[in-house]
Order: C-alpha cells, then structure tokens, then sequence
C-alpha cells in the first residue's frame, strides 16, 4: 500500500514584535487543516536559536500538531549540537530537519571554527547519540546547490546523507517540475527509497519571487518573470497568476508520485491556505 501523502508548512521565527504577536493567529489558521507538521527554521551561526525553540513552544500551544525544529551543523560543536538535541528531546520533539547551514565565505573554510562541515556529519551525529528518537528529514536540490561543483557531486552527497540515516528530503524550492522528475529518476537508479517532498514557495509578489530564487539557486522561468513583471502594480492580477502557476506545479507533482507538500510559508497563513484549497486537499477548516 502506498505510504500516506506527508503536507507540512514551514514557520520561521519571527524577527519584529508584530511578527511574534501575528505568529498565533498564522498558527492557528494553518492547523486548522491539520498538516503533518509544522517545520521551524533555525538561523545559521546561532542567531536565532532561541527564537526556534520558542516558536516549537508557540506552534505547541496554539496547535496540536507537530513541530519539527531545523538544526544547522556548520561551525558549531558537538557539544552544542547534543545539548541543542537534549533539549528538543525533552520538549517531546520526534522529528528534526538536519541542515549544514550557510555561513559567510570565511566561516566555511576546512579550517573554520566547528567541528561539523556537512549535514551528512550531523545526520551521523544525530543517529550516534540519539539511535531513533527523531525522524530526520534532509534537504535535496533537484536544481543542484550552488556551491556544488556538479549535479553528479552533488547527488553523491545528497546520498551519502541518505546512507548516514535520513528518514526523508524536503526539496529547494523549485519552479520546474522537470527538475524534481528528473531528481526521482536519479533516486531510483541509485535504489534511494527515502520519500522527497517538494517545497512549494507560493508566489504573491515579483521582487520576493525574483529574491528568494538568485538566494538559493532556483531558476525562475523566463515566461513567469516576464509576466510577474508585466503585473508588478496589478497586485490582485498577479496574485492571481501566481497561484495559477503554482497551483499547476502542486498538481503535476502529487499527479506524478509526489509523496506530499511542504509550503515554504513565510509566516502568512493566506498563500498556502489559497493553494491547499486550490488543490482540493482535505480538511480545510
Ligand atoms: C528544506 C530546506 C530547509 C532549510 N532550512 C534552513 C534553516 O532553517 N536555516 C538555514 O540556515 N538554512 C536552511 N536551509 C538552507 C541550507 O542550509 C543551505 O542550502 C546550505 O547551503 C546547505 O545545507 P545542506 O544541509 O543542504 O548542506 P549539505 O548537504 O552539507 O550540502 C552543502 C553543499 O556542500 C556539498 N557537500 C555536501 N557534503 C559534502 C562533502 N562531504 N564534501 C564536499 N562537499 C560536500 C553539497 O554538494 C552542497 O553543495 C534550508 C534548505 C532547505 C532545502
């Protein structure tokens, strides 16, 4: 029997006082359609660690449903990391989404501060010292990373984050359903059967989508620019059309064996509820 469809938001923490204040409300808007978890980033060079740990507490009160700290190895200890999993531990938390991080050019030398360089190296870490308390997801880029030197390297070491214990990947962001296909077919020349889950970034703004795809890596695609473009200060219309677009995308994935959803929601609640309820998912509340 094929496995359940996995449909989960991302939530990172908040950074202004109204953004804390909104966060319940957000919270509670998306748990009404009872994903599967809640994911909640985690800053890279420690910046924010508490503001995950609290925003693991937030989605605890206002939601019954499971919250799955991000953890990023780079530059950090092994002592750091097992006090930061102890306490995830105690706080009941069953899955972790295991991350390198980034960190400026000079942090990610051989000879940077840390003794983690790899996700790989925390997966391992993790299985070392907590057996299977956590589910760990990781992350795969069906584009390729950007500081990979090829998508062969670079799916050699997506693989050897498999081999070190992942239970599962959550995808870059990704306009090209290709890309994601062409991913899974590679998945399964190398018999790697953890389920990779797509993340899905809604699109509601041109300068946003145009950002966040030069920041990881991901190839918007000429005929969507032009057209956000064209709609830049037709705000509904463009809206409109970026649903459209990715409502199509969630489609052909589920429609193809996508083992589920994971929105990158950026703490608004409207985007993702608009595209669960395009799509026809159950349970909205
Ligand atoms: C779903 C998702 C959630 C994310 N959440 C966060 C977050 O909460 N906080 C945050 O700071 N960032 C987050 N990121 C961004 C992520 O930290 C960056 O993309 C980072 O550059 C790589 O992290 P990784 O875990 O994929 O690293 P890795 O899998 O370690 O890969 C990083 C790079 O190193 C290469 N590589 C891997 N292993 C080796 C090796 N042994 N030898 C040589 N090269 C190697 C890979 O090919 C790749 O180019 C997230 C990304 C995704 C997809």
């Amino acid at each position: 029997m094929a496995s359940p469809l996995s449909f989960s938001f991302e939530l990172f923490p908040p950074r202004t006082p109204e953004g804390v204040a909104k966060l319940p409300s957000v919270i509670g808007q998306l748990a009404a359609v009872r994903p599967d978890y809640f994911s909640i980033t985690y800053g890279a060079g420690g910046s924010n660690q508490d503001g995950t740990y609290e925003t693991l507490v937030t989605v605890a009160r206002h939601s019954g449903v499971e919250a799955a700290p991000h953890l990023t190895c780079v530059g950090s200890t092994r002592a750091h990391i097992a006090a930061l999993l102890k306490r995830y531990r105690e706080a009941g938390v069953k899955r972790i989404v295991a991350l390198r991080g980034d960190l400026p050019a000079t942090a990610m030398s051989a000879s940077a501060p840390g003794e983690f360089h790899y996700a790989n190296e925390l997966v391992s870490f993790i299985r070392e010292t907590c057996g299977e308390a956590f589910k760990i997801e990781v992350a795969a880029y069906p584009e390729t990373h950007p500081q990979a030197p090829s998508p062969g390297a670079d799916f050699e070491h997506f693989r050897r984050k498999v081999e070190a214990g992942a239970d599962g990947a959550l995808t870059q962001l990704f306009y090209n359903a290709d890309a994601y296909f062409d991913f899974m077919e590679r998945c399964g020349k190398a018999g790697i059967k953890i389920p990779v889950v797509p993340g899905i970034m809604p699109i509601t703004s041109c300068a946003n989508t145009v950002r966040f795809c030069a920041g990881c890596g991901a190839d918007l695609p000429r005929w969507v620019r032009l057209r956000l473009e064209e709609l830049e200060n037709d705000k509904p219309a463009l809206v409109d059309f970026g649903l459209d677009v990715v409502t199509r995308l969630c489609q052909t994935l589920l429609g193809n064996g996508a083992p589920g959803l994971h929105f990158y929601t950026v703490n608004q609640a409207d985007p993702a509820l608009r595209l669960w309820k395009r799509l026809g998912l159950p349970a909205l509340g």
